[in-house]
């Protein structure tokens, strides 16, 4: 069954579910740490985990470090249903095949579709014949490989910073899915209300495909300081005015990290305004696993499992 008939079956039985990101690792050690974390977390029952990619294309493209390696080791190794990221800026027509080809030779169905971001320090300017926007890889894949791909994009609740406007975002988000994709993961979310705002705002300019939140558990002030302004990212006064009282408390920041993932969770499933929640989990459990048991979606059922049969659990998870 393709990911997109189980996101339809979840949602035809209204039953929310969840799913993982996680990014590649650097060194072979953290790659098998990697490794036992996700079967660790396949038990819990998310739909499906996906791997970023390397914002400078994939240095590491011929190791098993490298995205496509670990999507390949997740889905064949973990048995978890799996879906690759992939940049496209700056990339030839060949070397998109290549990347598309390795993710079918290894049996993986479902890509995430990105422009991605110019290395640092580089000037970028869209090319006739290139691949400007994100919106261009969704047309190469199924002009290339029809509908052997599920494809998800990139959303932003904020707005994308290099764009005018909100409005002027939403419109070319219109364009990247009517190219052909199948579901939408927003960018990290502060507020359950930002959300359900960018929800009514797509449906209301005709978009109707699935959209998940992100969430990212914070674990910490300097993560969410760095991630905000690699992100380009304004944190809201009202977060602010919470987190910045405890700032160099790291218990209360961690213990805050959770609450305010499990709030925007539970308002935006008790609004009925996504199907299911992204979790973007810095390749860290300890949060996302206490968001998820707090909202009842922690699939509790493997604990009476063999421990060496991860992937049957899951599959009875499903
Ligand atoms: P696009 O959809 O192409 O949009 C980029 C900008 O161009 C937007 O401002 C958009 O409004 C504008 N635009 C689109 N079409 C047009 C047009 N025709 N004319 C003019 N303007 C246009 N980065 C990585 O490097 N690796 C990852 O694994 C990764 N994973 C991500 C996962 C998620 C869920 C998200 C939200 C982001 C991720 N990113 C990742 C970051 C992403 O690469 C950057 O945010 C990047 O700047 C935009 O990528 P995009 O695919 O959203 O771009």
């Amino acid at each position: 069954i393709s990911l997109m008939d189980r996101i339809k079956a979840k949602i035809a039985d209204d039953e929310p579910f969840f799913s993982l990101e996680f990014f590649p690792p650097k060194t072979e050690e953290g790659a098998v740490n990697l490794v036992a974390r996700l079967e660790r977390m396949l038990l819990g029952g998310p739909l499906f985990c996906d791997i970023t990619w390397h914002s400078a294309g994939d240095p590491t493209s011929d190791k098993h470090t490298s995205s496509t390696a670990i999507a390949g080791t997740m889905l064949n190794y973990v048995g978890m249903e799996t879906m690759l990221h992939l940049t496209c800026i700056g990339a030839s027509k060949a070397t998109m095949i290549n990347q598309l080809e390795r993710a079918k030779e290894l049996g993986i169905r479902n890509i995430l579709a990105l422009r991605g971001d110019a290395k640092f320090g580089e000037e970028w300017k869209p090319e006739p014949d290139g691949f400007n926007y994100a919106t261009d890889l969704v047309r190469f894949i199924r002009l290339h490989y029809g509908d052997y791909f599920v494809i998800c994009v990139a959303g932003y609740p904020s707005g994308h910073p290099d764009c005018e406007s909100y409005e002027a975002d939403l419109q070319n988000l219109k364009t990247k899915v009517d190219a052909g994709a199948d579901f939408i993961i927003t960018q990290l979310i502060f507020q359950s209300k930002t959300f359900l705002k960018y929800v009514q705002d797509c449906r209301n300019i005709g978009i109707t495909v699935p959209i998940l939140p992100g969430i990212m558990p914070f674990q910490s002030y300097q993560s969410l300081r760095h991630i905000t302004r690699l992100s380009k990212m304004e944190i809201p006064q009202e977060i602010l005015d919470e987190v910045i009282p405890i700032k160099d408390n790291d218990e209360a920041i961690r213990n805050w990290g959770i609450d305010i993932a499990y709030r925007m969770c539970s308002e935006i499933l008790a609004a009925k305004g996504a199907p299911g929640l992204h979790f973007y989990t810095l390749n860290r459990e300890v949060a996302t696993v206490s968001v998820l048991k707090r909202l009842g979606m922690w699939c509790e059922e493997p604990k009476r499992m063999l421990p060496w049969k991860p992937t049957a659990n899951h599959i009875r998870c499903m």
